[in-house]
């Protein structure tokens, strides 16, 4: 598919998917992107390179073509594909310097506020975690030195959702950078960029890559500036992603919009399980009206996800919960094809101290649940006679 359509129009996203990124190729036509596998580029002559590729840590054709496609699903300017969604997050955090501070979501992913507080901090960069529901208390936070406002919408277990219209309105009253990381979403149900956040993050190990078989990060960006700033930093820091590795994610997101599609489905089936269950204390689902970011989440979001968390009321029967399931797998991860399960306090948030944790309501008897794409009528009944053990 050419950069730009005879009409001028856009192609919705599933076309985006599986053509963007100039797919099939242009030397044999190949409709698989191939896998440049190599680490360095023959020169033409001296100063002189075919394309613009010299060596892989800079640039290489099968990253070019995934780091486009999510650009261009993303609706921002440019993409790069990064080694893990930490490495993304690595590299963003690299725009900032000492001195500077950041506004970041308290409930966000466990390993980001590992790097956050035990690592960029110690780069004299400050932070402060803060439920992001209310503009008088995010405008009270801001400092003279704040720089950057990081959001995860749905948070990741509690699925807590954040009104990005609020949140970009104060970032340009205040100019600060707004970063978002969209894995739980996908571009597929949320588009940050049409609300003016200024940088995409995505884990694309889970929903963009969707089978559990490689770890991958991206960064959208939406202007020439942090275009250019990004480039500098993947290269600098050699935070990018392998050929094969961004092959897997690539072949994964041509089918992202049936993939999202089904995930929704059963996991709105799951939580309306889960919801008249009388073992269950509580569900969170942002599908569910009864959830508090119900509304907003409808308004911002084509779709709900397919993410179920919910609460057992204690360690004791989260465990047995977790150990009696068949279909779903208890593993750490998420958006891949096959179910799995999670128990939030000891597996993805293990690394946020017991105090921050228990403060945003990640307790012992929390379970997260990624529904996959098995028989919806197996998983139900999976959950069912788990929920018998407790
Ligand atoms: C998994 C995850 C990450 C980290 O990504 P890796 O690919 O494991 O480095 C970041 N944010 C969210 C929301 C995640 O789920």
């Amino acid at each position: 598919m050419a950069k730009k359509s005879r009409s001028g129009k856009e192609p919705e996203l599933e076309t985006l998917a599986i053509h963007a990124g100039g797919r099939p190729e242009g030397t044999y036509g190949a409709v698989s992107t191939p896998i440049y596998q190599t680490s360095t580029f023959a020169f033409e002559a001296i100063g002189k390179t075919r394309g613009g590729y010299d060596y892989s840590r800079t640039a290489n054709p099968t990253r070019k073509v995934l780091e486009e496609t999510i650009a261009r699903l993303e609706g921002g300017k440019a993409g790069f594909a990064c080694a893990t969604g930490l490495a993304a997050a690595t590299t963003v955090m690299h725009l900032l310097r000492a001195g500077d501070h950041v506004i970041s979501g308290d409930d966000i992913y466990g390993g980001t506020f590992r790097l956050f507080q035990n690592i960029i901090s110690r780069s004299g960069i400050e932070f402060t975690f803060l439920r992001l529901d209310d503009r008088a208390k995010l405008e009270a936070a801001i400092r003279p030195n704040t720089r950057m406002l990081w959001l995860e919408t749905p948070s990741n277990p509690l699925l807590n959702i954040i009104d990005l219209e609020m949140v970009t309105g104060v970032a340009k009253k205040h100019r600060l950078l707004t970063v978002i990381d969209n894995t739980f979403s996908s571009p597929y149900f949320l588009k940050p960029v049409e609300f003016g956040i200024d940088l995409v993050v995505h884990s694309t190990t889970k929903y963009l890559n969707g089978h559990c078989d490689v770890v991958g990060g991206a960064i959208v960006t939406t202007t020439d500036e942090l275009t250019e700033r990004m480039q500098f930093l993947v290269n600098g820091l050699g935070t990018c992603a392998s050929p094969f590795d961004c092959w897997l994610v690539l072949r994964g997101i041509e089918t992202l919009a049936v993939r999202m599609q089904r995930h929704q489905e059963n996991a709105g089936a799951v939580a309306d399980y889960l919801a008249n269950h009388p073992k269950v204390k509580r569900v969170y689902y942002p599908g569910l009206p009864s959830h508090p970011g119900h509304e907003i989440a409808r308004r911002q979001m084509k779709g709900f996800g397919g993410i179920v968390t919910f609460e057992l009321g204690d360690t004791g029967s989260a465990t047995r919960f977790l150990e009696n399931l068949e279909i779903f797998t208890l593993a750490e991860s998420l958006g891949g094809v096959s179910s799995l399960a999670a128990h939030p306090a000891t597996m993805t948030h293990a690394s946020m101290p017991e105090e921050h944790r228990l403060k945003v309501g990640i307790s012992g008897g929390l379970v997260r649940l990624s529904v996959g794409l098995e028989n919806i009528r197996d998983l139900v009944a999976d959950i069912g006679q788990a929920l018998e053990t407790v």
